[in-house]
């Protein structure tokens, strides 16, 4: 499968996690029900890799599932890196909506004069919006510190 088209499914325990496979540009659910068939029934039907800290989570057939066994999050990110060989695509990076895993669209700066703090818009050229949430991203912001984190994980 190649990197950029792997999708997942985050468990309700991971949702920091599922916040970051976003950031790095993956298709990530984030399944915040303890519905177990549910969960194993999305994965199959939509090709999810299951992300999971959950250890009575049994290994489904015909589903891939990573069974994250760390507690932070630079930790659990190499638990995923390793098992399936993943590394940050700078392309790929900052596609997607943290919040809601929607494709971010670009948007032309005089649209969004009245949504951005005014130091914002006066300091930057380059806007995203969620077509979902309707929240607006620029570079350097919301996302913490990525290359910090992201160096972390060994990735
Ligand atoms: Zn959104």
């Amino acid at each position: 499968m190649l990197v950029d088209r792997m999708k997942f499914i985050a468990t309700k325990e991971l949702g920091r996690l599922a916040k970051w496979m976003r950031i790095l540009g993956f298709d990530t659910e984030y399944f915040q029900e303890e519905n177990h068939s549910k969960l194993k029934i999305v994965a199959l039907r939509d090709e999810r890799i299951i992300l999971t800290r959950n250890t009575r989570l049994s290994r489904p057939k015909g589903i891939k599932l990573v069974q994250i066994k760390h507690d932070l999050l630079n930790e659990q990110l190499l638990d995923v890196s390793k098992e399936l060989e993943l590394k940050a695509d700078k392309d790929l990076m900052f596609s997607r909506c943290t919040i809601c895993n929607a494709v971010l669209e670009p948007i032309e700066k005089e649209k969004i004069k009245d949504k951005v703090p005014e130091y914002v818009f006066e300091t930057h050229n380059k806007f995203i919006k969620c077509p979902a949430c309707l929240r607006i991203y620029w570079s350097g912001t919301h996302w913490g510190n990525v290359e910090e984190i992201l160096k972390e994980a060994g990735i």
